[in-house]
């Protein structure tokens, strides 16, 4: 199987996530009105509706909370990846993120595994962040 790696679809919601990582920030917005983060970023907050969202930068540590591996092609573009993994993580802010873990044998997964992210610059143009042990 061939074909090129999945990307993001940019849009006017999105963009802001992907210009942080291609700086290596790991940046997600906060609701300005009753404090919560929000990922995937939106037009509004899903536990207030307030519209107002500022980005910040969160400190890209977490922990594993489940974790799953693919062993099926799904995206042709992944498949010289197989097997490889999605982790559900909670980050210290509270977020949960899904993610990949890298720097790790796929069977040594545990859950509460503390992580750290890390940038992976893909090439010029994006940069998709991951997670490694801590
Ligand atoms: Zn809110």
């Amino acid at each position: 199987m061939q074909g090129e790696r999945p990307r993001p679809v940019l849009d006017v919601w999105n963009a802001p996530f992907w210009a942080a990582a291609r700086e290596h920030r790991f940046s997600v917005q906060r609701c300005e009105s009753c404090g919560q983060l929000r990922f995937p970023p939106g037009p509004s907050c899903p536990g207030c509706l307030a519209e107002a969202g500022a980005w910040v930068d969160l400190s890209g540590t977490g922990i594993v909370q489940s974790w799953v591996v693919f062993h099926q092609v799904y995206f042709p573009g992944l498949a010289e990846a197989i097997p490889y993994n999605v982790v559900q993580l909670r980050l210290d802010e509270g977020l949960r993120f899904l993610s990949n873990l890298v720097g790790v044998v796929n069977g040594e997964i545990r859950v509460g595994m503390p992580v750290s992210v890390v940038f992976e610059d893909i090439d010029a143009d994006f940069t998709l962040p991951r997670f490694r042990p801590a």
